[in-house]
């Protein structure tokens, strides 16, 4: 029988490398995108490729209402929802010193990064727990924050506070929902290559080939990112929960 998946942000990047990964170790998947309907569709052919379905949903995760039809419509095409990926976010449109940051901007960037993972996860856990688990399903929720979380940059306080607060929220749903079996997980990716990071390129070359941030010199790729999910999809980790993972190549070493 196999295993469902809801992927927020689904359509490219990091999204698009766990969701091709999952549907790789047998998971029917679906696919969340924002805008861009032609690339949904590409991973939706990739997961077909590879033997599993993946249903496509439009809905902004910052919306109520989207959430909700966002959740309806996995139910619906699939009738249970076995992995939350909340995988969707977005970076600040313009990069601003905290003492000029614009409160428009913080709110954006908070309902999207940290309002919308929050409630969304809400609504699947309430589903994870009215469905009833067969022995095999164990529902898995995971959480894509970033070294951001801890790293403070002050040229994008509102990014840096909605990932921290993504540790939070694991470690709180972690505690709420161990009761019913459902383990939750925060990921810390690092630099990751992807339309995110493409605009800055030779800063983040930088950091990780001449600054030597990152042990294993290379550029992190979705794939990374994807392999760890599948671990966590695959109940690997049974007896972790709240847990942070980075995928970072050893950024999180910071060696002096
Ligand atoms: P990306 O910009 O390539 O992809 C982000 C995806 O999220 C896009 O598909 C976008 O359409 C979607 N999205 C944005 N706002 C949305 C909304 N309101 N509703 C639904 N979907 C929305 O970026 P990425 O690098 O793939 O980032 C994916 C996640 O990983 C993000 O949460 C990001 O903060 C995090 N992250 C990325 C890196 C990196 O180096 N790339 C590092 C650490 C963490």
């Amino acid at each position: 029988m196999s295993k469902t998946a809801l992927v927020t942000g689904a359509s490219r990047g990091i999204g698009r490398g766990i969701t091709i990964a999952l549907a790789e170790a047998g998971h029917d998947v679906v696919v969340n995108y924002a805008r861009n309907r032609e690339a949904a569709e590409e991973v939706q052919a990739e997961v077909t490729k590879r033997g599993q379905k993946a249903h496509l949903v439009q809905a902004d995760i910052a919306s109520t209402d989207d959430r909700q039809r966002l959740v309806d419509e996995a139910m619906n095409a699939f009738g249970r929802i076995d992995l939350l990926v909340n995988n969707a976010g977005v970076a600040p449109t313009q990069r601003a010193d905290i003492l000029e940051a614009t409160e428009e901007s913080f709110d954006r960037l908070i309902s999207t990064n940290l309002k919308g993972p929050y409630f969304l996860t809400q609504l699947v856990a309430a589903r994870m727990i009215s469905q009833g688990n067969h022995d095999e399903s164990k529902p898995k929720i995971v959480v894509v924050s970033s070294i951001s979380a801890y790293a403070a940059s002050v040229d994008r306080g509102d990014y840096c506070i909605a990932k921290a607060g993504l540790t939070m929220l694991t470690q709180l749903w972690a505690t709420r929902l161990a009761e019913h079996g459902i383990n939750v997980y925060e990921l810390r990716p690092g630099i990751i290559a992807t339309d995110m990071t493409g605009g800055v390129k030779a800063k983040y070359d930088k950091l990780i080939f001449e600054q030597d941030l990152t042990p294993i010199k290379r550029w992190g790729e979705p794939e990374d990112v994807g392999k760890a999910v599948v671990a966590i999809a695959q109940d690997l980790l049974p007896f972790s929960t709240g847990q942070v993972i980075d995928i970072d190549g050893g950024f999180h070493l910071r060696r002096l």
